[in-house]
């Protein structure tokens, strides 16, 4: 385990902002329902809290059908199902039915794990927009040792199949790391050959267990430019054969020079709601020493207007240098808070990707160890309920 995996308690809850106070923010149109923790597989690169397992119980049906109707009352249009594995809620289908009715656009995000036939249709008939399946490789071996399932490739190309037999437009999403990205031809041809609508090659990014795992998934620059060009070179191929299919190459902070604008802005147009009810306002928020209220207690006007955790990062005057003085300020926001959190153990540091951080350094050695490592799955700390009970007791 990387030692600067764990929260920093040099930094207490103290909210920058007291309750009730209001600061310039925008609507949060884009509603993610983590429904659950619970997921049959392991990915090393999950983004789920290292300490998972010791979080409390789940909010109810009612719990989230009121959450979906405060959310559109704030003007939330979009809303994604995800976990953990969604499908584990028995009572998925009254959630869909329930969000499709307030008019939501809803999307389910799944492994394929615990899908069937009958349940896809189900969801249809609930009013289901669109379905999102998860591949960990192209590789049946390679995917199912990251899965830590002997069956999961195999359903997941039944499920995404399925996907577009019934007639849902069909997101395929490739977590991409240094076991699986050299075969990125054979995965773009894996999706064309499923006729997926939209395919995001996503370079693993670095939080939760892919923080802990970053030595065995980080690929290096080398892998990761033949990758992009491998893309552009099928990106062409494809328009030029008239296939609409769309691939959204991603690349990993970890070789730029400048953050991205972390969730287009804090608390700017993204909520998140965990299992146990915590309101974020990114997914990864969580890990943060800040003080987020739940759903089950504060309505979620109040949390997205005013509560001082939505309130902490929005704004300017939180920053240090050498955000406060940069001209670059309002295109990234300081970059990604959590990424400062977890490399620097201080949240309002600049995010260490920016060149102009003084601990750029972290993200340059970690380029350099991704040129010396040798791929081993046997070092993986994946994700499961044992592990994160260990991490949680410390
Ligand atoms: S990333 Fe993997 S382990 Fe995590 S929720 Fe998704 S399928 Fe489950
Ligand atoms: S110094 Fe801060 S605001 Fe400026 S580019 Fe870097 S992260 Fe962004």
């Amino acid at each position: 385990m990387a030692s600067n995996g764990s929260p920093c308690s040099a930094h207490p809850q103290l909210p920058i902002a007291e309750y009730g106070i209001e600061k310039p923010h925008g609507r949060p149109l884009w509603l993610l329902a983590e429904l659950t923790y619970k997921c049959p597989l392991q990915c090393p690169y999950c983004s789920n809290p290292l300490d998972f397992a010791d979080f409390g119980s789940e909010l109810t049906t009612q719990q989230w059908l009121d959450v979906f109707a405060q959310g559109r009352e704030l003007g939330a249009v979009q809303l994604g199902f995800s976990g953990g594995e969604p499908l584990v809620r028995q009572d998925l289908i009254e959630l869909i039915g329930g969000a499709h009715e307030m008019g939501y656009y809803t999307n389910l995000i799944t492994s394929g794990v615990g899908l069937n036939e009958r349940k896809m249709a189900e969801f249809h008939k609930a009013g289901l927009d669109h379905i999102q399946v998860s591949f960990q490789a192209s590789d049946e071996s390679v995917n199912n040792m990251l899965a830590g399932s002997k069956k999961a490739f195999a359903q997941k190309l039944k499920m995404a199949r399925e996907v577009k037999a019934q007639g849902y437009p069909m997101v395929l999403n490739f977590v991409t790391h240094r076991h699986n990205i050299d075969r990125i031809d054979r995965i773009i041809e894996l999706c064309v050959e499923l006729e997926a609508d939209y395919v995001e090659l996503a370079t693993c990014q670095y939080y939760g267990w892919a923080f802990e795992n970053v030595e065995q998934l980080l690929p290096t620059r080398a892998q990761l430019e033949r990758a992009e060009a491998v893309t552009n070179e099928y990106r062409g191929k494809l328009a030029a054969e008239g296939n609409p299919i769309k691939l959204i190459f991603v690349t990993p902070d970890y070789y730029e020079e400048r953050p991205k604008g972390c969730m287009n802005g804090w608390g700017q147009v993204f909520l998140t709601v965990t299992p146990d009810g915590k309101a974020l306002p990114c997914h990864s928020a969580r890990m943060l020493p800040i003080e987020f209220p739940n759903v089950a207690e504060t309505s979620l006007e109040e949390i997205w207007s005013k509560s001082p955790g939505f309130n902490y990062f929005r704004g300017d005057d939180w920053m240090k240098e050498p955000c406060r003085s940069c001209d670059e300020k309002d295109k990234d926001f300081g970059g990604c808070h959590c990424q400062a959190y977890m490399m620097t153990g201080d949240m309002h540091n600049a995010d260490p990707v920016c060149g102009k951080s003084q601990h750029h350094g972290l993200i340059v050695d970690a380029r350099d160890r991704a040129e010396q490592v040798i791929n081993n799955s046997e070092d993986f700390l994946f994700r499961n309920e044992r592990n994160s009970r260990i991490i949680a007791k410390g």
